[in-house]
């Protein structure tokens, strides 16, 4: 039993689609939450639009390779695991929680998309390549701004904590 490139890269993008509606509603769920972090929940308000951007991408990769929305829709529970195991962490009761898993969250969306881009190329489909390339980069820029605001993050956290009266882990 053999599976084509074509085959394979049209899973893998409606991996990809799921696994960015479970990236919405992961960073959906942190920004409403978070409160006292006003410079880390703006970058996840930026990234929700990001990342409704980039389902639209791939949905549009999806339509031009003949897939159609109803399909897409349906699938994705793979990596739905995977999501909500880090959707709990971010929906846990920390602040510097939310942001390491956040980051974990943006390094599995740039190993996908750097699989799906030479997916894309070997099934000769430089739309996809293309499409892929642009979220990439996005990916990569969240999962930059997360580690380099994590130590002022966490700092702002245990100021908050160890101050009296003061409501610190959101
Ligand atoms: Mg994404
Ligand atoms: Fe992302």
């Amino acid at each position: 039993m053999t599976t084509t490139v074509n085959d394979n890269l049209d899973d893998w993008l409606r991996d990809a689609h799921a696994m960015e509606q479970q990236a919405e509603k992961m960073l959906t769920a942190q920004s409403e939450r978070l409160e006292h972090y006003p410079a880390l929940r703006a970058r996840i308000v930026q990234h929700i639009d990001e990342t409704r951007w980039q389902q639209g991408m791939l949905d549009q990769c999806l339509t031009q390779r003949g897939i159609s929305r109803s399909i897409v829709k349906d699938i994705g529970g793979q990596l739905m695991a995977f999501g909500q195991a880090v959707g709990g962490m971010a929906a846990s009761d920390e602040v510097v929680k939310g942001a390491m898993a956040g980051y974990v969250f943006e390094n599995i969306e740039i190993a996908t998309y750097t699989s799906l881009i030479a997916a894309a190329r070997a099934a000769g489909d430089p739309a996809t390549v293309s499409a892929c390339e642009q979220i990439l980069v996005q990916e990569q820029d969240m999962a930059a701004w997360l580690l380099q605001h994590l130590p002022e993050v966490t700092q702002a956290y245990l100021a908050r904590a160890a101050a009296p009266g003061v409501e610190a882990k959101v």
